[in-house]
């Protein structure tokens, strides 16, 4: 008779979930890789440092500002996206939501939360830290917290998001901003001069 392997991480709680079995609390259906919650911590762990690359990396999108308005804004959304969802899916488990709050939120990406709240933890977190949806995860808005005491602006973290606009998913967060970003900073150049 065949060796029959022991199934690891999430496949055999999901397997027995979509048959309507038993599944005890403990044990998530759809776990996510352990390796994730590593990247995605060491973020939350570096928040500072990320925060201060960041403050760099956006004034240098900014700066570029005219070479994405000369090659056009839609036409480098494609590349720039790709990019964006590869970089951020390895340090943050980035979901594409198109509108970025990882310096509000330590470098924690709410939308990791299997509620998507953008405004703090439900009452359901776990005395160990861990979400109660998946009990492998730690809670992406406890880490949020941890994340946001290390950086020079984590008071942001009390700002209230907005509700997330569905329509902006998969679009480049860093073009957007950095739209938003150059269209402010003229407004306020006209501003001066009138
Ligand atoms: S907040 Fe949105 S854009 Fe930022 S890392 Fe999370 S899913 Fe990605």
């Amino acid at each position: 008779m065949a060796e029959v392997k022991p199934i690891k991480g999430n496949a055999a709680p999901a397997a027995k979930a979509a048959s309507g079995a038993y599944t005890p609390s403990s044990v998530s259906p759809n776990r996510r890789a352990r390796r994730s919650y590593t990247i995605r911590l060491w973020s939350v762990r570096h928040s500072r440092a990320l925060e201060w690359f960041y403050a760099r990396f956006a004034n240098t999108f900014l700066f570029l500002h005219p070479l994405w308005k000369k090659l056009g804004y839609a036409r480098v959304e494609r590349p720039v996206t790709f990019v964006e969802r590869n970089v951020k899916g390895l340090l943050f488990d980035c979901r594409m939501c198109g509108q970025c709050v990882l310096s509000s939120t330590g470098m924690s990406c709410p939308m990791n939360c299997p509620k998507q709240l953008r405004n703090g933890p439900c009452g359901g977190v776990r005395a160990n830290g861990n979400c109660e949806v998946e009990p492998d995860m730690p809670c992406v808005w406890v880490q949020a917290w941890a994340g946001s005491r290390n950086m020079v602006h984590g008071e942001a973290i009390m700002k209230v998001q907005k509700p997330v606009n569905q329509s902006l998913r998969e679009t480049s967060s860093w073009l957007r901003v950095t739209a938003e970003a150059a269209e402010a900073r003229d407004t306020l150049s006209k501003d001066a001069k009138a």
